[in-house]
């Protein structure tokens, strides 16, 4: 079993008299600035000029600068930036800014894996990987409790640059939870795997396959829409509670014969073969220069696919349905 670390096996004090640069104020960047800050660390947060965070930023009480005054005032800069734009930014803002002896740190693994950033050898490099999403990162903290991270080591310069991840992985609540210890190639192909097969591809190509079927045979789309859609998250709770047995056990004998009986004909051995594809494009690199060059050009096919997922029925049908429902409404 792999070893999880827990609040007595960080030290915060190795951020004691610190100021962390936090470069980017979105889902993670504002979670990771409020947590430190009520942690007591000193935290700085870098945007760019005419962000639209920054008013919020200032607001949470949090000292703003341009991204280059951040990086020369910190001691440990983490980038929070959206992955495609770290390059650019860590160029032309933040690497004039690394003396040597600092921290640079990530919260997922791609651009230094393959190869968009190359840091000095005199800086240490590391990743705290908050395992949920930047709001949940907030929300656990302000409930004392944390998000699970994964932390990593990619270049330790200060000979302490492991339990300096460790502190900061504290500083942000992940300790509260556990943390466990990766390297920075195992998160970023695990992390984009999952993704791309699971959580977001694997799990929205499942759903809108599953509704187009029914739609196409005749039934109404708004009961496709509740079977094939709304009812995930009531399953997906029951299965992170208590694994698939709990779901099972949960659900009636008739709909457990069929997961049973009919689940292994819809991922088949083809798709099985698929996913080592998909796998091996993302661990050859194949996947992160397709992203890279998309990126490059204009995004033009990146646009064009949220155009067109953005006008199927399901969205069309579900913007119609949640806004019937009172209890869905954000309060
Ligand atoms: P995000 O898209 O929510 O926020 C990015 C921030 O960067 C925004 O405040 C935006 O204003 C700013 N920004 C955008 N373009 C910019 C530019 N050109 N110059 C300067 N600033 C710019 O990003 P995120 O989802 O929090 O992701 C940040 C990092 O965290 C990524 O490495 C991501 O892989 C990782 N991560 C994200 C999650 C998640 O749940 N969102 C989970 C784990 C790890
Ligand atoms: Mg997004
Ligand atoms: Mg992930
Ligand atoms: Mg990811
Ligand atoms: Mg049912
Ligand atoms: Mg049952």
């Amino acid at each position: 079993m792999a070893r999880m670390y827990y609040d007595a096996d960080a030290n915060l004090d190795l951020l004691a008299d610190r100021t962390v640069a936090i470069i980017g104020y979105g889902s993670q960047g504002h979670a990771h600035a409020l947590n430190l800050k009520d942690s007591g660390i000193n935290v700085v947060v870098g945007l760019y000029p005419g962000s639209k965070s920054r008013k919020q930023a200032e607001d949470a009480g949090l000292k703003v600068l341009s991204v280059a005054d951040a990086a020369s005032a910190a001691d440990w800069i983490m980038i929070l930036l959206p992955d495609e734009v770290q390059k650019t930014v860590y160029q032309e803002e933040i690497q004039p800014n690394l003396r040597d002896g600092k921290v640079l740190s990530f919260a997922h693994g791609f651009n230094i894996h393959f190869g968009q950033i190359v840091p000095p050898e005199t800086v240490d490099v590391v990743m705290i990987a908050p395992k949920g999403p930047g709001h949940l990162v907030r929300r656990t903290y302000e409930q004392g409790e944390g998000v699970p991270c994964l932390f990593a080591v990619y270049q330790d310069a200060s000979g302490q640059a492991r339990d300096r991840a460790m502190a900061y992985a504290k500083g942000i609540g992940g300790t509260r939870a556990g943390i466990l210890e990766t390297s920075f190639r195992e998160e970023t192909e695990t992390d984009l795997f999952g993704e791309q097969v699971v959580l977001c591809g694997g799990l929205s190509a499942l759903i809108k396959s599953g509704f187009e079927t029914l739609v196409a045979a005749g039934y109404q789309p708004e009961l496709a829409y509740f079977e094939c859609l709304h009812e995930v998250k009531l399953i997906v709770d029951l299965i992170v509670e208590g694994g698939l047995a709990k779901m099972r056990d949960s659900i009636s004998n008739t709909a457990e014969y069929g997961d049973l009986t009919r689940g292994p004909r819809i991922v088949t051995d083809e798709t099985r073969a698929e996913m080592k594809q998909i796998l091996g494009e993302i661990q050859s690199g194949q996947f992160a220069r397709e992203f890279v060059l998309e990126n490059q050009s204009g995004k033009p096919g990146f646009t064009a696919m949220r155009r067109q997922e953005a006008e199927h029925p399901i969205e069309e049908v579900g913007k119609d349905l949640r806004a019937m429902f009172s209890w869905l409404k954000d309060n």
